[in-house]
């Protein structure tokens, strides 16, 4: 794709964006700018020129349309909570904030399924589907504040993936407007379907780079009726990592299986003051079932393998405040850790399961090699690993070791069959792996976005 020149927005420009979404869904107050010019990452922020919150489909394709054909640079933005840099404005021009379109269209109980606009928050989407006992559960960390936008395009995850998957697993169909001119829907409203080329999944993960998703039906699952947790610690990685390896070839099936190490378990006592047990790690087990008989027995099968692994304390919760406060410990976590340190590089690896504990191990020999301090943590249970480096921006020399440190590890996942992320995504933060991942796929990847967005106005600089 070659280089594109970019205007700047002029007064004409805002008067046409003004003219399409209404003068108040306009913006060019430093407030609005310096709030839209970054996410998490704890790279460079960039502002934009201009800040759009359109409230609808036929509003998203006559910006972008005009966008396109006055080469002006359009950035989409969600909930602003990633954690790669994928909604920086990288060549400036306008943020398309999508969060007022945030409304649940449909509800269809029978059918287990929602349409959605992408601006709509995580955790408000299940609070309005308990009613239907029905959930979405890919259930990121961030669900407080992230959108179904955002998570499509980062097929993000989270604590529940290694039962029920990720948010491309829950994706049937999409509304998508793309800078070319179209407006387009892509899937069908069933459980499975043979219909030719599989776009809506395409959408799913490509950052916001081919084309804005303006709604999307969701499948939903049951809710759960009755949970159990447990919180089993060790005093050595390997037994802990081990034990998880053990579990998943039980037989067993938990709906989550989280890791923390130590450096986590102190960070999150230092920051909540819930004083969890000075172990080297700490494994988190929810099992979720239909019939509480069926919970208790493979509690119990769990409880004996835990043991078995050399598991030294185990904590099973008696009531549901109880087992929230463990995953209230485990929410903590990224806060915990910008509480210690001013701009952590966050860690997102994924690794076959035979290659676990290499890969935890892999973090910490590199941690030496750098001398930075990182702490390990994840989704292990599905191979997800997040070595979050404790650094800070200020200090220089030592970020520079941290990021090296994260390169290497993202070669390493790749290089063992791996994958440079499992859910936050590739953003401007991992771009330069892309070719060590997926080798000549880049460039049709390339030809896919050429197609779409001829003048490379949207998302330019990012994942490609
Ligand atoms: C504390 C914390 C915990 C986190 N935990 C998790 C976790 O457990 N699992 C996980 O997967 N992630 C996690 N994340 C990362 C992040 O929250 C997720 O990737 C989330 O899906 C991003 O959603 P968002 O709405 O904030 O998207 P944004 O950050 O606003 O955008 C993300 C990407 O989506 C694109 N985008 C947004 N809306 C649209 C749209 N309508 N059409 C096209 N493109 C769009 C943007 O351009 C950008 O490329 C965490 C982040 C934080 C800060």
């Amino acid at each position: 794709m070659g280089r594109v020149e970019y205007n700047k927005v002029s007064s004409d420009d805002l008067k046409a964006l003004a003219s399409i979404a209404g003068a108040s869904d306009v913006s060019t107050e430093d407030y609005d700018l310096v709030t839209n010019s970054s996410d998490a990452f704890p790279g460079e922020p960039t502002l934009p020129e201009a800040v759009v919150w359109p409230e609808s489909s036929s509003e998203v394709l006559k910006i972008l349309t005009y966008a396109s054909k006055r080469r002006i640079p359009v950035t989409v933005r969600g909930g602003g909570t990633g954690l790669t840099g994928a909604c920086t404005p990288r060549y400036g021009g306008i943020v398309l904030n999508m969060m007022k379109m945030n409304k649940i269209l449909d509800i269809r109980q029978l059918d287990m399924q929602v349409d959605v606009e992408p601006g709509l928050i995580y955790d408000q989407l299940n609070k309005e589907l308990e009613p239907y006992s029905l959930f979405f559960p890919p259930d990121p960390a961030s669900g407080k504040s992230c959108t179904i936008g955002g998570m499509i395009s980062n097929n993000a995850s989270g604590l529940k993936a290694v039962r029920y998957g990720a948010t491309r697993d829950y994706v049937l169909a999409l509304r998508v407007v793309f800078p070319a001119g179209l407006d387009l829907r892509f899937g069908a409203r069933v459980f499975k379907y043979s219909i030719g080329y599989d776009l809506a999944r395409m959408l799913v993960g490509s950052e916001g780079t081919l084309g804005v998703i303006t709604e999307a039906t969701l499948r939903l699952r049951p809710l759960p009726r009755n949970r159990r947790t447990v919180a089993a610690y060790f005093d050595s990685i390997e037994d802990g990592v081990r034990c998880i390896g053990r579990i998943r070839l039980s037989g067993l099936e938990p709906a989550a299986i989280e890791f923390l190490d130590r450096t986590h378990l102190r960070l999150i006592s230092d920051w909540s003051g819930l004083s969890l047990p000075d172990r080297e790690c700490m494994i988190i087990l929810e099992f979720h079932s239909y019939s509480r008989a069926g919970l208790e027995e493979e509690l119990s099968d769990a409880l004996e393998l835990l043991r078995e692994g050399g598991s030294v304390e185990l904590v099973v919760p008696r009531s549901e405040r109880e087992a929230e406060r463990i995953w209230e410990a485990r929410r903590g976590a990224y806060p915990s850790i910008l509480k210690a340190c001013r701009s952590p590089i966050i860690g997102d690896i994924i690794v076959p399961l035979s290659r676990l504990l290499d890969g935890v191990m892999k973090a910490y020999e590199l941690a030496r090699k750098y001398e930075v301090r990182v702490g390990v943590m994840g989704h292990l249970g599905d191979g997800n690993i997040h070595a979050n480096w404790l650094t800070d921006r200020r200090n220089r020399d030592e970020w520079e070791r941290a990021l090296r440190a994260n390169a290497d590890l993202t070669r390493y996942a790749i290089e063992v069959g791996g994958a440079l992320s499992a859910e936050h995504g590739v953003g401007v933060e991992k771009k330069e792996f892309m070719r060590d991942q997926h080798g000549e796929v880049v460039d049709l990847m390339m030809r896919l976005k050429e197609f779409f967005d001829p003048n490379n106005i949207l998302n330019p600089g990012i994942m490609l």
